[in-house]
């Protein structure tokens, strides 16, 4: 892949879920490990709900610049998503196109700033393993660890 032809854009797009506001869709079919789209903005040092942590200080805060669809990646606790390097995320099993796209946050983070609180983390992913609320690597079980395992940012292992 030619990252001067990348383009985000050929690969996921957002709607509403009706649940719990926007989410990213896939475009097309995508194979487990498959890159479906790479993660990109700013170096920031200060967490928001948005950033993705790429080292235990820095972060990419993608809400910039405007438009940028990585900022509306959800956490779900039965992810097809998983990460790979630090900004990669890659298909963790087959997706449809049309599929949502979800990530499980505990693949990104190793845990969450005070100035999200506790009630800022309710998952509303529906599924039938909810964990209850988003995830982070810190609290993730060995057993989740063990799953997970090549789709963790790299930063965390
Ligand atoms: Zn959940």
């Amino acid at each position: 892949m030619k990252s001067d032809n990348y383009r985000i854009e050929d690969s996921i797009y957002t709607k509403d879920t009706g649940k719990y506001g926007k989410s990213l869709f896939a475009k097309r079919d995508f194979l487990k490990d498959e890159l479906v789209f790479i993660a990109y903005g700013p170096l920031v040092t200060t967490a928001t709900l948005y950033t993705i942590p790429v080292s235990a200080e820095l972060k990419i805060d993608p809400t910039q610049p405007e438009g940028n669809l990585s900022q509306y990646i959800c956490h779900s606790c039965d992810p097809n998503l998983g990460i790979k390097n630090r900004t990669c995320f890659v298909a963790f099993k087959d997706i449809k196109r049309d599929e949502e796209i979800t990530i499980d946050y505990a693949m990104i983070g190793y845990e969450y700033a005070d100035e999200i609180a506790e009630t800022g983390r309710t998952c509303m992913c529906g599924s039938p393993i909810c964990r209850g609320k988003w995830g982070c690597y810190k609290e993730l079980s060995n057993e989740l660890k063990e799953k997970y395992k090549g789709y963790l940012s790299e930063w965390l292992v």
